[in-house]
């Protein structure tokens, strides 16, 4: 067991409070707390804390300093569910999958104050739109943008979503599926239904496209069911498994609708 100097120790407080933040680990207390054998509760900015990851550290032949920063953070969170099992990190603050329009405004707001009449908007409104709702995602692998080449390591979503798109990823990471993503498609656009005139799911930024090239509306396509299972377990709604138009490169987080 390696031991921290009191200045180590010191140190080590300090700078877990601070990633706790920047790396948003400090949801994951918990089952942090449970992985390094400390008693549940144990705060992340703390003596035993850093003494317990210390520990953690060396026998996963990591630089031991007791601090919880990028690198060991990217190894530990892959400890946090059994590699064999579908559980992931559950997100602290995953909002219920709202049913139907009324459920899905009020979970994710309504735009339809900021509509013209014939149902377009305007730069500005969405601009308010996109400040009420949007907040950045980063994921735990580069995505590919379909059409355009460039990767992202990070996308806009609904405020309430980060968490799960994030533990989705995550998932997806941890399961060595990163290969079965070959294009990202999207997640927010202000638009309606092609062919209909109701709002997209993806209007709330709570639906994501994933490999269109060889998944177009109406076919079966060809999306690995392991990324659908992940998915599913997080909540969402596949659109393979829609009954009138399928459409297998779309997972949203809504039903009944
Ligand atoms: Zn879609």
């Amino acid at each position: 067991m390696p031991v921290l100097s009191d200045l180590g120790i010191a140190q080590a407080i300090v700078a877990n409070g601070r990633w706790a933040v920047q790396l948003n680990w400090d949801r994951y207390l918990e089952p942090i707390d449970v992985v390094l054998g400390v008693p549940k509760g144990t705060a992340g900015a703390s003596a035993p804390f850093a003494t317990a990851l210390a520990g953690w550290q060396s026998a996963h032949q990591l630089h031991v300093d007791g601090i919880l920063g990028p690198d060991t953070w990217t190894v530990m969170r892959r400890a946090l569910a059994p590699p064999d099992s579908l559980t992931g990190v559950v997100p602290a603050a995953m909002p219920p999958v709202p049913h139907g329009f009324d459920e899905i405004i009020r979970t994710f707001g309504d735009p339809r104050p900021l509509l013209e009449p014939d149902g377009t908007i305007t730069s500005t409104s969405l601009a308010r739109w996109e400040r009420q709702i949007l907040a950045p995602c980063p994921v735990a692998f580069p995505l590919t943008v379909g059409g355009a080449g460039q990767t992202i390591r990070s996308f806009q979503c609904h405020r309430r979503l980060v968490g799960v798109f994030e533990a989705v990823f995550d998932e997806l990471d941890r399961r060595g599926l990163e290969r079965a993503i070959k294009t990202w498609d999207g997640v927010f656009a202000f638009r309606a239904i092609r062919g209909d005139t109701h709002l997209s799911v993806h209007t709330f930024g709570a639906a994501i496209d994933l490999n269109a090239a060889t998944n177009p509306l109406g076919g079966p396509g060809d999306m690995d069911p392991s990324v659908v299972a992940v998915f599913q377990h997080f909540g969402f709604l596949w659109g393979g498994d829609f009954h009138l138009r399928k459409d297998p490169m779309h997972f949203q987080y809504a039903t009944g609708y």
